[in-house]
C-alpha cells in the first residue's frame, strides 16, 4: 500500500473518530475524543508493519476547536512536512469543523508533501465503526508518491482542503466538495484513482498566524433569514467586532432589516463578505469578489487571514 519507505506520521487531534460509548448499537449517544492516537493506530493490524509515528496532538471533540489548536497544529505540521524523513502527515479529527481545519493548514502551508485528514461518523466502539478504514486509507494517500497539499478521506473518497464540506449529519458519506466538482480521487484497497489535481498555491507561511496566546481577529458569520433582528449586528459592532461574513439569502442578497447594520459596521472600516447560505453554487456574477465562491465557514477563514496580514 505505501510506496515509500519515509515515515508517516499521525497526529490525533480527538473527534468521533477517538470517541467512545457505553452501548456498540449507539452511533450518537458517545463522547468523542476519548481513545488517544495510539490506540487507534494499534487497533488496525495492516497498520503494525509500517514505519509510523503516532502523536497526541489535542483530544477535544472538533466542536470546540479553537485557534489555539490551529496555530500549534500548524506548526506541528510544517516541522513534520520539513524533515527529510517523513513522507507525509495524517491527521486525525472530528468531523463537524474538519472543513475549517484542512482549509486553514492549505491556505497556511500549502504543503507540497501530503496532509490528509480523516475522522469518522461512528465512534470507535460502534458495531460497524468507520473510523478504521479511513485512517488506513489516510495512512495509504499520504505514503502515495506524488500526493501533495493538505485533503481530506472519509468514505473512500478524497477531498480537496479548499472545497469539502460536512453535508450530513449522520451517513458515513458525510461530505461534499460542496459546489459542483466532486471529489478529487478515490481510495481503493490502499491504491489512488485520482479525478483533479491536488491543491497546491503559495502558502501564506506561519507567520501570518498570531504568536501562541495572542487572539486571531473576531470574524463572526451571520446568516440573513425572514424576520432578522437588526439589533444583533448592532450587538457585535458595539462589542468591537472585526469583520463578518454574512450568509446571504441565494445568489447574495440580505434582509432589507440588515442595510443600516451593515452600512455602519462598514462606516467603521469593518469588512463585510458576502457568501450564500445555500448549500451548492458560489454568488453568480461576482467572481472577483473574496470570500463569494467559499462557504461561509472557509470564507471566516479567508477573511482572518487577510486581517492577520494587513495586521504585518
Ligand atoms: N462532534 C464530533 C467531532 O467533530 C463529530 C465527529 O467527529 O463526527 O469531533
Amino acid at each position: 500500500m505505501q510506496s515509500t519507505t519515509r515515515k508517516i506520521v499521525i497526529l490525533g487531534t480527538g473527534g468521533t473518530i477517538a470517541g467512545a460509548s457505553s452501548s456498540a448499537t449507539d452511533n450518537v449517544g458517545y463522547k468523542a475524543g476519548q481513545l488517544s492516537v495510539q490506540s487507534l493506530v494499534g487497533a488496525i493490524p495492516a497498520l503494525a508493519s509500517l514505519p509510523l509515528e503516532a502523536e497526541q496532538l489535542a483530544q477535544l471533540d472538533s466542536k470546540d476547536m479553537d485557534h489555539g489548536t490551529w496555530t500549534r497544529l500548524a506548526h506541528r505540521v510544517q516541522a513534520l512536512v520539513d524533515r527529510e524523513d517523513v513522507q507525509g502527515v495524517v491527521i486525525t479529527h472530528g468531523t463537524d469543523t474538519l472543513e475549517e481545519t484542512a482549509y486553514v493548514l492549505q491556505r497556511v502551508l500549502a504543503p507540497t508533501k501530503p496532509v490528509v485528514l480523516t475522522a469518522a461518523m461512528r465512534p470507535a466502539t460502534a458495531v460497524q465503526a468507520d473510523g478504521p478504514q479511513n485512517l488506513l486509507d489516510a495512512v495509504a494517500l499520504a505514503g502515495t508518491s506524488g500526493v501533495q497539499g493538505v485533503v481530506a478521506v472519509v468514505a473512500g473518497q478524497v477531498w480537496s482542503g479548499l472545497e469539502l464540506r460536512k453535508q450530513h449529519t449522520y451517513r458515513l458519506d458525510a461530505f461534499t466538495a460542496g459546489a459542483d466538482a466532486g471529489p478529487l480521487g478515490v481510495i481503493e484497497e490502499g491504491h489512488v484513482r485520482q479525478f483533479r489535481a491536488w491543491p497546491a498555491g503559495t502558502p501564506l507561511g506561519l507567520a501570518v498566524l498570531p504568536a501562541p496566546g495572542k487572539a486571531w481577529p473576531w470574524v463572526a458569520v451571520l446568516a440573513s433569514h425572514a424576520g432578522i433582528e437588526a439589533r444583533a449586528l448592532n450587538a457585535w459592532q458595539a462589542a468591537g467586532l472585526e469583520g463578518l461574513v454574512l450568509a446571504c439569502t441565494g445568489n447574495g442578497t440580505w434582509h432589507q432589516s440588515l442595510e443600516a447594520p451593515l452600512q455602519a459596521l462598514k462606516d467603521q472600516g469593518v469588512p463585510v463578505w458576502r457568501t450564500t447560505r445555500c448549500a451548492q453554487g458560489p454568488i453568480v456574477g461576482a467572481p472577483n469578489e473574496k470570500g463569494a465562491a467559499l462557504s461561509p465557514w472557509a470564507a471566516r477563514i479567508e477573511l482572518m487571514l487577510t486581517l492577520l496580514q494587513a495586521r504585518g
